[in-house]
């Protein structure tokens, strides 16, 4: 298999494999992106490179193309086990770093509200 047809990635010292299948719809390729927008920051997800919002509708975050795989039995045995327990891993990590982000996030925000305090601000100035 080559590395076009298929994603590695390593959890825990294991390597987990998600192939990469041509859409059912268009023949074209699926491909690997991971997503920046706020709410899935860092979240991987997988579409069809016709994909638009006219064209292939083939989209999918990693577990439900996953679940997709093992439905259409692209993944089967011990290797869909490990593939889906893999991605569970990997969202639940993503979504613990996440928030570990916003709790920074929030703190850092408190401090700038402490420091911008109107009173404060007009002591320094009379001064
Ligand atoms: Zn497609």
């Amino acid at each position: 298999m080559s590395s076009a047809s298929s994603v590695r990635s390593c959890l825990r010292g294991r390597t987990v494999v998600v192939v990469l299948i041509p859409c059912p719809h268009y023949q074209s390729i699926v491909r690997y992106h991971i997503s920046n927008i706020e709410d899935h920051e860092g979240w991987v997800f997988y579409k069809c490179t016709n994909h638009s919002p006219t064209g292939c509708a083939f989209w999918f975050w990693e577990m439900e193309y996953v679940a997709y795989l093992v439905d259409a039995h692209f993944l089967v045995g011990n290797q869909a086990v490990d593939v889906v327990r893999a991605t569970k891993e990997r969202r639940g990590e993503v979504i613990k770093t996440r928030n570990g982000r916003k709790r920074i996030a929030s703190r850092l925000a408190t401090d700038r509200v402490a420091m911008a305090r109107p009173g404060s601000l007009q002591q320094n100035m009379s001064r």
